[in-house]
């Protein structure tokens, strides 16, 4: 099992910038099109922003058009963890860093194959790594 990464509200905030606190510990969306990474196309590892984890490989990552860094399936099947999100008066599935609990995103059923998932998330919760 992972080794979960915990900080206190003040820890986190002195280590990330105000975007990244703003996603990653309130659970914040950064505006579409206005990321990083979410018309990136270098290969290399997404990892967490906050505590460094694996999250997504260059290799899965597609262009959904929605203006967010989105990719099909996670590194592996501990990096991202989901849980159900009520907030907004929607239904919808969390996606969080499996190691520090960062929120990344959501993930929607409307990917491509093979997953048919989206993950759909923010660049302010990511930190690319490029392939050496
Ligand atoms: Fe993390």
């Amino acid at each position: 099992m992972t080794e979960k990464v915990k900080k206190t509200e003040a820890e986190w905030r002195a280590e990330l910038s105000p975007a990244q606190y703003h996603v990653m510990r309130e659970k914040g969306t950064e505006p579409a099109f206005t990321g990083q990474y979410w018309d990136e196309h270098a290969p290399g590892t997404y990892v967490c922003a906050g505590c460094g984890q694996p999250l997504f490989d260059a290799a899965t990552k597609f262009d959904s058009g929605t203006g967010w860094p989105s990719f099909f399936k996670p590194i592996d099947d501990k990096s991202v963890e989901t849980k159900s999100d009520r907030s907004h008066f929607m239904v919808r599935t969390e996606a969080l860093c499996g190691k520090c609990e960062a929120h990344l995103g959501h993930v929607f059923e409307d990917g491509p194959e093979p997953t048919g998932l989206r993950f759909c998330m923010n660049s302010a919760s990511l930190k690319l790594m490029p392939k050496k």
